[in-house]
């Protein structure tokens, strides 16, 4: 038995090859198109040539010769058809298209050509469109910005007040050269959102960060089906899994009392955009006085102005020094290196993290107590979510990439790492 041309195909069905050059690819009488059937005309010959081609030449060679990058072959069965040059006994026909990848990684970040757009591009460009505003994902310097409504009041606190900055709502669309964009929840901070970006049938969504549990605080996480799926995998290995955080807030809260009870304030650190919020949303202050630092107080500001619903909180500065002690301060991490800690007294240091899940990660940075508490999906969360989009081909981006792309071939899914400087919870410590 022949090994069949079809499955060697499937098996190079993520090849990356260029535009302007298909053209020129002997073999294909019509330009590609997506979905796949007919996209070498109806000619059954001039379609089993191309795949003869195909199969001959193999997608190095191919590449090579043509210098393309950025194409996709996808294949499939015909069953109408039944005389072949491959077998003697008849078989289906096999179908062959290309289609241009709808987003490709350039040296300034994820593009979308079609349309001439990034999304989160780590170097500035003309348009970005822009996830969520942490540190990695929104910065400084492209000419016009496209985010989410409620992100817009700290996008600009962040890359400054005169950012050509559009807004959607979820589910709103905006095209670009005919290529839509729409926002949906990413259920990772305040303003998160996941980018679906659609041309020619073809469905690409770009989720940024993301978590898929409710956390009471950003619009839950909202399933995008789609054929590729760009996923993060900050926590992607299965010993990151989070506690509900119900039980989460009980033992701080717990924790809090005792050591109000003895004499100690409590000093809780957590991202100053989204993490922070998320505390001062489920904390009780019948405990005790809650204080911020002030780059978190900045961005509540910012986030009561987009419509927020966050309490007004004092800085430890503005307290007496008798309701600092049993106090709980919220800081960022960066708070820790200061002297900033010493104006409490006796405290006690406790950080709320995903990496929280770590042994050592909690003694390295000299703490009383972690609590684990991320805006990251979590091992199972990721296997939610990638099943949730029905996406033909996952590709893995940020902190176990190489590893989580083995984990879901070994699923059977169709998985590819996709290389990007996002770096997950640690960027966000500085942010
Ligand atoms: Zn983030
Ligand atoms: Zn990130």
């Amino acid at each position: 038995m022949h090994h069949h041309p079809i499955v060697w195909l499937k098996q190079h069905v993520a090849l990356m090859v260029e535009t302007q050059h298909i053209a020129s690819l002997s073999g294909f009488d019509q330009p590609p198109q997506h979905p796949s059937v007919g996209a070498f005309g109806t000619d059954a010959k001039a379609r089993v040539r191309s795949l003869f081609f195909l199969w001959k030449e193999g997608p190095k060679t191919l590449k090579k010769r043509f210098g393309l990058q950025n194409l996709g072959i996808e294949a499939g069965l015909n069953p109408g058809f039944a005389a072949s040059p491959f077998d003697a006994q008849p078989f289906p026909c096999p179908t062959v298209s290309l289609y241009m990848a709808l987003l490709e990684l350039r040296d300034k970040g994820l593009y979308c050509a079609a349309g001439d757009f990034y999304i989160d591009p780590w170097r500035p460009v003309n348009r970005a469109v822009i996830t969520h505003a942490h540190a990695d994902h929104a910065r400084y310097g492209s000419r016009q910005y496209l985010a989410h409504r409620a992100s817009a009041s700290v996008l600009r606190l962040r890359l400054g007040k005169d950012i050509a900055l559009q807004t959607l709502d979820y589910n709103q669309s905006v095209y670009m050269q005919g290529v839509r964009i729409s926002l949906h929840p990413a259920g990772h901070i305040p303003g998160s959102a996941q980018v679906r970006v659609e041309h020619n049938g073809e469905i690409w969504v770009a989720s940024g960060d993301y978590k898929v549990r409710d956390d009471g605080l950003s619009p839950a996480f909202e399933p995008v089906r789609c054929h590729h799926f760009i996923t993060e995998s900050t926590f992607g290995l299965p010993l990151f899994r989070f506690p509900p955080q119900e039980q989460v807030f009980q033992d701080i809260h717990q924790w809090w009392g005792q050591n109000r009870s003895e004499g100690f304030s409590t000093v809780l650190f957590a991202y100053s955009l989204g993490k922070a919020q998320r505390l001062i949303k489920h904390l009780n202050p019948a405990t005790g006085p809650i204080f911020v630092h002030s780059a978190i107080r900045q961005t509540n500001s910012a986030l009561q102005a987009d419509g927020w619903d966050i309490p007004e909180l004092p800085l430890p500065s503005e307290g007496k020094k008798e309701a600092l002690k049993g106090a709980l301060v919220i800081a960022p991490p960066a708070a820790a290196r200061g002297t900033w800690l010493k104006a409490f007294g006796p405290a006690r240091l406790a950080t709320a993290s995903g990496w929280m899940a770590l042994r050592g990660a909690r003694r390295r940075q000299a703490l009383d107590r972690g609590f684990l508490l991320s805006d990251h999906a979590d091992w199972d969360e990721l296997h939610q979510a990638i099943e949730a989009s029905e996406a033909a081909h996952i590709w893995v981006t940020h902190g176990y990439r190489a590893l989580f792309v083995r984990h879901l071939q070994d699923l059977g899914y169709e998985a590819s790492v996709l290389e990007t400087p996002f770096a997950g919870e640690e960027a966000e410590a500085e942010a």
